[in-house]
């Protein structure tokens, strides 16, 4: 999905046609304030940008979107200084055509966008596993293999939580300690693989 903001119909169209020929599905917006709301209402993968529109300017826009959005945003402008590719690249637009602009070019840019948003998807992926990964790794260190009961590091961190949450709450605390006696006889008359099974 790509939203077109650019209010010169007949350049909306020419991009347009030049999307849906690479198998984009294309929205058109006619101002600053409607390409905010095709952007927030439909969610696109792109957005393709004129800076003179006739509500305001689209680097306002662009400034907008960054502040809720990371979606790739191309400027397609017919202004030429240095000093407006500048001021849209630092408010956030990730690439910058002038017109007139030639559908083959557009495509090209648009396939690079579609690797930069690939490649942003992989590592959300990689660091989700990796903090998954994380989190169970701390858990194995909180729990004795044998028994799947808290360790010692366990205990201490889950004493912890369990004091602080009754400070807090101002409710009593009741910590009940089992111990097994001669425990060691089990273990000397059956052998310790049988007083693991037991344990
Ligand atoms: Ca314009």
């Amino acid at each position: 999905i790509v939203i077109v903001v650019e209010d010169e119909a007949k350049i909306r169209r020419f991009v347009r046609m030049s999307l849906e020929s690479e198998g984009c599905q294309v929205y058109e917006a006619d101002s600053v304030k409607r390409g905010l709301i095709e952007t927030a209402t439909r969610k696109p993968d792109m957005v393709v940008l004129d800076l003179g529109l006739p509500d305001g300017d689209g680097v306002g826009l662009i400034r907008d979107l960054r502040t809720w959005s990371d979606i790739p945003v191309i400027v397609l402008s017919a202004r030429t200084s240095e000093m407006d590719k500048v001021e849209a690249l630092d408010a956030g637009a990730d690439d910058y055509l002038i017109k007139p602009v030639s559908p083959l070019v557009l495509g090209a840019k648009l396939r690079a966008m579609q690797r930069l948003v690939a490649m942003r998807q992989k590592l959300v992926t990689l660091s989700n596993d990796l903090q998954e990964a994380n989190e169970k790794l701390q858990r194995l260190a909180e729990i004795d293999e044998l028994t799947g009961l808290h360790n010692r590091r366990g205990l201490e961190n889950r004493l912890h939580q369990e004091v602080t949450a009754a400070r807090r709450e101002q409710s009593p605390l009741t910590v009940i300690l089992v111990d097994v006696d001669h425990f060691k006889l089990y273990n000397d008359l059956l052998g310790h693989m049988h007083g693991d099974v037991c344990l």
